[in-house]
């Protein structure tokens, strides 16, 4: 499954909003419970009305909604790359984390203290982001220093990971993240597997008041602005909301959300720019036992996306059969899409598409 790393100063709400997310209706409505892997990872049923209506269609006698796992990495301060705070303990947790929830103070509170005094949520994502450039750098001197034996015997995987590692070290150096190096398609995979922590793509959470939830305030902006010039993304979210909202039944929380102003709850908002940062789709397999979501990257082929379910049906597969989901919808599901000619036989170069209704056939 997919990873987002919660990260963020101490005392901007990262617990809070970790609380919220893993209690809510909406993860104890999932047909699996919500599953506390380890205290500080939980993973939480990705919303999507779609799921509801192809069950209601095919009246399947289980829903399962896609998840997506959060993982509250605590102990992130300045100093942390030289070891300060929990230091290099919480940036191995970074690495394996597919992409970073920034979580940025953006409310005025005197009673709750902010490590540097002041609320500036610009100048602490330049602070969190300065620590992962050091560590990075750090990290990256020492690889390149491991390779060298092997740079010798014409290593031809070391080679690209050193020439990869040199044009992240030279970005760095300039102060700036390794996810402004420009990549090759040829290379995408073991840069990705570099795992550097600034290659990693952030979504910023701006942590504002109860009463800005809808509207944000200055210091969100000032955010959204600053997202929009790195190519990441924000959401404006009020974690003290959530948590009250993640305490309430379904229809509680729907009275409570419109005398907000708000049309969904920020967490939703949430798990769908995740989705969108780490361009993530769903697909769907639909029978009478259940209704189920699975979750790709855009531009998965069929058989890799028929990996996700189990790895026999991409060593063994044949075809897919699809119905794209508004057809599916259109025709009142399987049977009407067959009749109608809406049904396709596809082969192993389909690239599987956001919303495709899914049989796969292989060979066991
Ligand atoms: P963490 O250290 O980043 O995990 O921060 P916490 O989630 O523990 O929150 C730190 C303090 O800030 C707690 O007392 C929270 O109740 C408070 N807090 C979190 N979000 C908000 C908010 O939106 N508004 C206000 N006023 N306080 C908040």
């Amino acid at each position: 499954g997919f990873k987002m790393g919660i990260v963020g100063l101490p005392n901007v709400g990262k617990s809070t909003l970790f609380n919220a997310l893993t209690r809510t209706a909406a993860a104890q409505a999932a047909n699996f419970p919500f599953c506390t892997i380890e205290p500080n990872v939980g993973e939480v049923a990705v919303p999507d009305a779609r799921l509801d209506t192809l069950a209601g269609i095919a009246k399947s006698k289980e829903i399962i909604p896609t998840r997506m796992t959060f993982v509250d990495i605590a102990g992130l301060v300045k100093g942390a790359s030289k070891g300060e705070g929990l230091g290099n303990q919480f940036l191995a947790n970074i690495r394996e984390v597919d992409a970073i929830a920034h979580v940025l103070r953006c409310f005025e509170d005197g009673d709750v203290t902010h490590v540097e005094g002041r609320v500036d949520p610009v100048a602490d994502a330049e602070t969190i982001e300065t620590e992962l450039m050091l560590a990075d750098l750090e990290s990256i001197e020492k690889r390149r220093a491991n390779l060298v034996r092997k740079l010798k015997g014409n290593d031809k995987e070391a080679a690209q990971q050193d020439r990869l590692l040199a044009a992240a070290q030279a970005m760095l150096e300039e102060g700036k993240p390794a996810r402004l190096v420009e990549v090759d398609a040829e290379d995408a995979r073991a840069w990705r597997m570099l795992q550097l922590l600034t290659t990693k793509p952030v979504l910023y959470v701006c942590n504002v008041a109860e009463d800005e939830s809808a509207t944000g305030n200055a210091h969100s902006a000032a955010v959204a602005e600053m997202a929009a010039s790195q190519g990441n993304a924000h959401v404006i979210i009020s974690a003290r909301i959530e948590e009250e909202i993640s305490q309430l039944d379904a229809e509680e929380a729907e009275m409570f959300l419109s005398e907000m102003g708000l049309e969904e709850p920020g967490l939703d908002r949430l798990i769908r720019a995740g989705y969108e940062l780490l361009q993530l789709e769903t697909y769907f397999t639909v029978g009478p036992k259940e209704a189920r979501a699975w979750t790709i990257r855009r531009g998965t082929p069929a058989p890799q996306a028929a990996g996700v379910i189990h790895g026999d049906f991409e060593k063994g597969f044949i075809r897919a059969e699809t119905v794209a989901y508004d057809d599916y919808v259109a025709f009142n599901g399987e049977t009407g899409a067959r009749d109608a000619g809406k049904l396709r036989a596809e082969g192993k170069s389909y690239v599987v598409k956001d919303g495709d209704v899914l049989h796969f056939l292989f060979n066991a």
